[in-house]
Order: C-alpha cells, then structure tokens, then sequence
C-alpha cells in the first residue's frame, strides 16, 4: 500500500481507438449510445470503422412522459447517420430487460456470429436496472464462451451515472459538434430533462486531466478481456461497493439453481424445459434423468453450454426415487428444485425463490403456491397453505416443483428419497428437509401442477394403496418424533381441528342464512312472475281495445270523410245554383233594363204621338170644318155604335 499515487496510476490515460476493428455496442435505449461514446463512435466512423449497434429496448415504457418508440428510433437513428453508423433494435420491453437466459444466448450468439474486438456497454453502477441487466447478460455470456473462444475487449462507458474508476478517456474534441448535432436530435428526452446540457457538461469534465488543448472526452472503465481472458472483468468491476447494495458483478455473484426434472419421455417435457428456459433467474443448471433409461436426449433439448440441458441416463428403468436420487447426485448447484416433466413454471418462479431464500437468512428450503389446472389450463384447485411443520407432518403439503432447498441439505445432512417407496417418496423427503430447517413460505402462484393420477400428493385415486403407504411412511416417522414433538403436532391438530370446527358451523349458520334469502328470493321471483304474467294478459288486453278503437275511429273518419264530401258536394251544388239564378237574375234585369228603357222610349214616343194628335185635334176642332163636319161625325158615330 501507497501513501499516495501520481494521476497517471489512478486515472484515466488516452484511448488507442485504433486497436479495435470492430466494435459493438449496447445501448439499452435508443439515446444511450450516443450519450455514453457517440464522440468515440463518431470517430471510429472517420477511422473507417463502422461501429455495430445493438439497441435492446425501443424505449417505449419510460417514466413519466412516455414518447411513442417510433419517436425514439427516429432520433436514435437520425443520431446515427450524423455520427456514421446503423443500428438495429432487440426489442425487450423498456424497464423489462432482465438477464435471463433467452437474452443471455442472444449475445453469445451475437459474440460468435460477430466476433467483436471491443464490446461497449453501461457501467453496472448505473441507476437504471435495464443498464444493470444488459451488462450482467453481457458478462454472463461473455463468461460461458470463456475458455471457448478468445474474449473481447470490454469498455463500460457512461449514460445515466458515472464511473468512479476510470481507466481510459477518448478526446471527442475533433468530433464535438457532430455529437453536439447528434445530441440535438433526442427532442423527445430533452422534454423529460435538460439531456443535452448534462451530457456536454459531463463530457466537459471528463477533459480534466487530458491538459487544455482538449475541449471533451468520453470516459471508459476498461476491462482487459482479450489479453487476460474471464479473470479481467471480475477483477475490474466493484464488486464491493456492488454487493453491499446486493447486486450482482459477475454471474457467479447469483448462486447456481439445478433443475431437476425426471421424465418417462412425456409429451410435455419440451414444454417444460422450455418454461425453465424462460426463467428470468439466468444461472440455472438443468439436469433431466431419463427413468425410462433412455440414452439420448430428444434432439430439441440438445444445445450445449450452461443454457442446455444435462441428460443423465444411468441405465435401465428407474423408479420415481431411483430417479430424484439419481437428479440430486447430478447437481451441481447451490440450490436444488425438482420439476416432473409436464409440470410449469412462470417466468418469474425461481427468482422469487432465491430472492426470498436469500434474505430469509434462515430457512435452508423456501416454497411457494401452486395452482393446480386441468388439461385446459383451468385453475382446479390451489396449493397455497404456508407450511407448518404439523401440517406436513400428517400430509404432503407440497408439490415437488414449488420447494427451493440448499443442496447442503443432501450433501451434509444426507437427504435422500426412500427408494423402498412406490409412492409419497416425495413428502418422506420433505419430512426429512423439515428435520433440518423451517421452510419459509414465499406467497403468491408461480407454478402450475397439470392434474393427473399420480402417487405423489393426495389424491382420489389408488385411495386405498395411498392410504396404506401413507400409514407406512406415518407410522415410521412416529417411531421417530419424540413425546414432545408428537405431542406439540397433536395440540397443533386439536387446535386447527377446533378452529375449523368453529369456521365449520360459522359457515353451516351462513349456508342457513343463504339459503333462507334464497327460498326468500325464490318467492320474490314467482310474485314477480306472476305480476308479469297479469301485466302481459292486461297488455294484450289493453293492445286488442286500442286496435278496436283505432278500426272504429278509421270507420268515423271514413264515414265523417263521406259526410262532409256529400255536404260539399251538396253545398256546390247549392252555390252553382245560387250562382245560375244570380247569373239568370242579372241577365233578367238587364234585359228589363233594357225593356225598360225600350218602353220608356216607346211610351215618350207615344206621348209625343199623342200630344201631336192632340195638338193636331185641337187644330182640327178649331178649324171650320171641323165644326161644319159635326152633325156629320154625330151620324157616323150612330152608326158604329158606342166607343169601345
Ligand atoms: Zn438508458
């Protein structure tokens, strides 16, 4: 140890980027690349090297505002083609990167198809758990190729936190205002925060120690791979500062599960192996025994390395504990779960049991719940009791793939599955486990049990040959179980068997109760059929009378239609009447007029006729002949007789 130690021993010296040829890079989101080293990119790009970029996520489930994922790939590649390279997306779901084993062998895949000289990912002491992930998968696969393949060179580089050792710095100076235009591009990050300002600052700072001429640098935390081989990046990382928040540095940091499957050469064993390969806890180690002595493994399960299978065949047919004994001797793990070759898991299941194992702090073994399905896949009943070392004492409480055990518990304390039992090896293994540890109860379904007869667990078939071995296995453990023990188990069992007897009448009293609200019910409902039957007869009643009406009001209607025509008609009639005697009335007094008129003329006429013979008679009498002619006249007058 040092007193002290001069810059160039405790910080970061310049870059040769001309060593690598090709790069890869992985960016948890699209920005992150170009954030972390798009300066670094952007030189390589001039250098005629083209970066390959491996986005994992389309960044579509951030925090808080959520730009679509579309938005964020346009930016990311518009970034790209200002900075000189492509990138291509993985597509794992934003905040849901987990490094399990479908990503592990996406980049092992990636690494022997590629054979990159340089690797650049996110530090692990990042904030964000997608960061965290990508780069645990990273070293997970980069630790399965070990010895393999010659490793490539590891640059951790920057995005959402900082480094605290620094290895190497990248002076981006020549390249600042292409990165400054590529930074511009993420329009959607700067409304979540000031991206842009941070990352130039930071950068800024990064110059620090590489003298005044450098206007920004990108830093690396360099793990020597490709000379030192797997050893490097376990001695570069922080495993100290990482362990004490609980994270894991290297694979090797999360203990090995072995799954221990048996089969007789089910359909369903791919199914199954495939639902451990969904797993999200990443170091699994699967073991299958053959117990239908079965030499070679079905061709789909034949992929090497950690993420295959190990298939055991020791010859022969095996009986169920032949088999689990035969699994327990291949394991290799830490920690040990059976699984039966048609039974499921989800995702999650055994990283929810090594969570808890691990800071139970305690308990050897862990458990979980069970729902048992039927071939549809609907939910028949659950295995969710918390364990109680009574209750298992007098009945298997547990599926065999929902408990999680130390492998200690066989390697030193001698667990073994009784191969004298045809059936119920499993709870007499238990017992056994119980014998060394509580095991801790880890709440909610995870694990799914396809209903079949089987001896294992209770069920209704083969009763009688289960209850028989039951008293057998019974019968051997109480040999066993001391007088305080037994006689704790049997209070236990008085008092479950009186509190169930209380829940028992509480509910005989409900079922009562229910029953009187429905015979209750039932005769609400008949009134209120009825009621609707009286309503429906009253309808059509009421439906046939308004028909009636309307078919009468139609005939009035009718018949007042034919009144008022024939009143119409009539009154036309009249009116044309009134009109010809109007017409005849006019016509007549007109020609009265005119009769008149003429009369009036003829009667002037013979006035003045009358008045000119007057006048002339007047002349005539007063003139002498008249008077000489009277006796004349007088005799004439004789003769015609009187005047008419
Ligand atoms: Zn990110």
């Amino acid at each position: 140890m040092h007193d002290r130690l001069f810059e160039s021993e405790t910080f970061g010296q310049r870059l040769d980027l001309q060593r690598y040829r090709r790069p890869w890079v992985l960016a948890p989101h699209p920005d992150d690349e170009v954030f972390g080293c798009g300066g670094t990119l952007a030189l390589w790009a001039q250098l005629g090297v083209t970066p390959r970029v491996s986005l994992m996520t389309r960044g579509d489930g951030q925090l808080g505002t959520a730009p679509s994922a579309t938005e964020r790939e346009h930016e990311s590649a518009a970034a790209a083609r200002i900075l000189g390279y492509e990138t291509e997306c993985w597509g794992l779901p934003d905040r849901g990167v987990r490094c399990d084993l479908a990503l592990v062998d996406r980049m092992v895949q990636a690494l022997q198809d590629h054979q990159p000289d340089v690797v650049l990912c996110p530090t692990l002491t990042e904030p964000h758990p997608d960061h965290q992930a990508t780069t645990l998968a990273l070293a997970c696969a980069m630790a399965r190729l070990n010895q393999r393949q010659s490793l490539p060179d590891v640059l951790l580089y920057e995005s959402g936190g900082a480094l605290t050792n620094v290895t190497s710095l990248v002076d981006i100076s020549p390249v600042w205002s292409l990165k400054d235009e590529a930074l511009q591009c993420f329009e959607s990050q700067e409304t979540v925060q000031p991206y842009r300002a941070r990352i130039q600052s930071r950068d800024h700072f990064r110059a620090m120690t590489l003298g005044a001429e450098t206007r920004a640098a990108e830093a690396f935390l360099r793990v020597d791979c490709s000379a030192q081989g797997w050893p490097a990046w376990v001695a570069a990382l922080e495993p100290v500062y990482l362990h004490r928040r609980g994270q894991a540095a290297v694979p090797d940091d999360l203990p090995l599960v072995s799954v221990l499957i048996r089969t007789v050469g089910d359909a369903h064993l791919e199914r199954t192996v495939a639902s451990v390969r969904a797993q999200t806890y990443p170091r699994l180690d699967v073991v299958v025994v053959a117990a239908h002595g079965v030499a070679q493994a079905p061709q789909a399960l034949r992929t090497d390395g950690e993420a295959g299978v190990r298939w055991i065949c020791p010859g022969g047919s095996l009986s169920r504990p032949q088999a689990a004994n035969a699994a327990l001797e291949a394991a290799r793990g830490d920690l040990l779960i059976f699984l039966d070759d048609d039974d499921l898991w989800a995702p999650e299941h055994v990283h929810k049991l090594v969570a808890a194992y691990r800071t139970s702090g305690q308990a050897r073994a862990v458990h979980t719940d069970v729902s048992v399905i039927d071939t549809q896949g609907r939910e028949l009943t659950r295995y969710d009791q918390p364990y109680a070392p009574q209750r298992l004492a007098f009945t298997n409480i547990f599926p065999i793939h929902s408990v999680l055990f130390e492998r200690s518990l066989v390697a030193m304390q001698g667990c073994r599955f009784d191969e004298a039992l045809p059936v119920l090896e499993d709870w007499d293994f238990w017992l056994q486990v119980s014998e060394h540890t509580p095991v801790l109860h880890v709440p909610g379904t995870s694990a799914f049990y396809r209903w079949r007869d089987r001896s294992g667990l209770e069920s209704g078939g083969h009763a009688h040959h289960h209850r028989e071995w039951r008293d057998r296995v019974l019968s051997r453990w109480l040999g066993r179980w001391s007088e305080p023990v037994l006689i704790q188990a049997i209070s236990w069992y008085t008092g479950a068997l009186d509190a169930a007897t209380q829940r028992g009448a509480v509910a005989q009293a409900e079922v009562q109760r229910q029953q009187a609200a429905a015979q209750d019910w039932h005769a609400k409902a008949d009134a209120a059929l009825q009621r609707c039957v009286a309503l429906e007869q009253s309808r059509d009643e009421a439906r046939r009378e308004s028909e009636q009406a309307a078919k009468q009001l139609e005939q009035a209607v009718y018949e007042g239609t034919a009144a008022a025509e024939r009143a119409v008609a009539a009154e036309l009639q009249r009116r044309e009447l009134a009109e010809q005697s109007l017409r005849e009335s006019a016509q007549l007094q007109q020609e009265w007029r005119l009769d008149q008129a003429r009369w009036s003329d003829l009667l002037q006429s013979a006035r003045d006729e009358i008045s000119g013979l007057q006048a002339t008679i007047a002349e005539l009498r007063g003139s002498t002949s008249w008077r000489v002619t009277a006796p004349l006249r007088w005799l004439s007058g004789l003769i015609r007789g009187p005047r008419r």
